[in-house]
């Protein structure tokens, strides 16, 4: 069979780097939004991430739900949660009280962010008069509260608000002087990018991984929408793949599939073994991939 002979099937033997993988989900508004959430976490639970992340929704809005879905991912699972917490319109009283709850819950890791403005990107972010000013000042405040693991965002064509990159790589330093220990970065589909990115970073001095946040293409419209919104760019070849197929759902997922293989495999040829994946609460394309990457479910393993 071809892929026996590829020359990347070597990657799996037993003295290859492992791949690890963890896994963001948003916290469900609804019950059926809720039931497709623990769907997927059952899905990919068994593939034994490191950690899986829940969002903070713009604004602080989903506090109640994020702290709830982390809640009940401790209470059902072995999986170890990394709760995001923004800024985003709270005072530091507010937002340390929510770090000492999740601690108390037993979490052991918060991805510390800014957040966005309450009325969406395009709006100039003012802190809270009494509150944590940005991502970095909110890592120092987690770190003077407890002894846990803090990851931050990376952004590998730089965050809109910066000026360029070296400002926004500055930006990232602060956070790492701070005490975060991991960053993830925005999602990307060209891999010299993120290449060029790390060199720098790496240039910079700041040692900490640098996971590469992937988001498999489940929506090619909604995907560009958010890639506008953040700053991330879309290659033309990718508009390409996807060119013609608004009404063919089951093609479309079939190159979304394809792609995103593509772009994994050549991270991991490119010496890459720690991804973090945006699911999207969807667990198909994100398992597919998983198993792509050598990633199998724990009984599998021990088979
Ligand atoms: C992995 C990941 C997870 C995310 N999860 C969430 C989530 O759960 N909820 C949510 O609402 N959003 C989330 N976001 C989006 C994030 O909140 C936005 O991108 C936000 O605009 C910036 O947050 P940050 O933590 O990167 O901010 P920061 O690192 O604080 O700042 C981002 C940029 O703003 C500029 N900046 C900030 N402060 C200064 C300063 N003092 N001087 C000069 N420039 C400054 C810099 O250019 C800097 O790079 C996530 C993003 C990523 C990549």
């Amino acid at each position: 069979m071809q892929l026996l002979t590829h020359p990347r099937a070597g990657r799996f033997a037993p003295h290859a780097p492992r791949v690890r993988v963890s896994f963001e989900f948003f916290p469900p508004k609804t019950e059926e939004m809720e039931a497709a959430l623990w769907e997927a976490i059952g899905r990919l639970a068994p593939l034994a991430p490191a950690f899986v992340s829940v969002t903070y929704g713009a604004g602080g809005s989903t506090r109640e739900r994020t702290h709830a879905t982390v809640r009940r991912i401790i209470a059902e699972t072995l999986l170890a949660p990394a709760a995001h917490l923004t800024c985003v319109a709270a005072s530091r009283a507010e937002i340390d009280g929510v770090i000492r709850s999740y601690v108390a819950a037993g979490v052991r890791h918060i991805v510390a962010l800014r957040g966005d403005p309450a009325g969406g990107v395009a709006e100039r972010y003012i802190p809270h008069p009494q509150g944590y000013i940005n991502a970095a000042d909110l890592a120092a405040g987690i770190r003077r509260i407890a002894d846990i693991e803090v990851s931050v965002a990376a952004y590998p064509e730089k965050h809109p608000d910066s000026p360029s990159v070296e400002a926004d790589i500055d930006m990232l330093k602060a956070k790492v002087d701070a005490g975060a220990t991991r960053a993830i970065t925005q999602f990307f589909f060209d891999n010299d990018l993120y290449f060029r990115y790390l060199d720098r970073v790496r240039a910079r001095g700041i040692t900490i991984p640098i996971v590469p946040g992937i988001l498999p293409v489940q929506n090619f419209k909604q995907t560009r929408v958010f890639a506008e919104r953040c700053g991330a760019s879309m290659p033309a070849s990718l508009a390409d793949r996807f060119a013609g197929l608004d009404n063919d759902a089951p093609t479309r997922r079939l190159i979304a599939a394809a792609v995103a293989a593509e772009q994994v495999m050549d991270l991991v040829d490119r010496g890459v073994t720690d991804f973090h994946f945006y699911t999207m609460n969807r667990a198909d394309l994100v398992f597919a991939i998983c198993h792509l990457l050598g990633v199998r479910a724990c009984e599998e393993k021990a088979a």
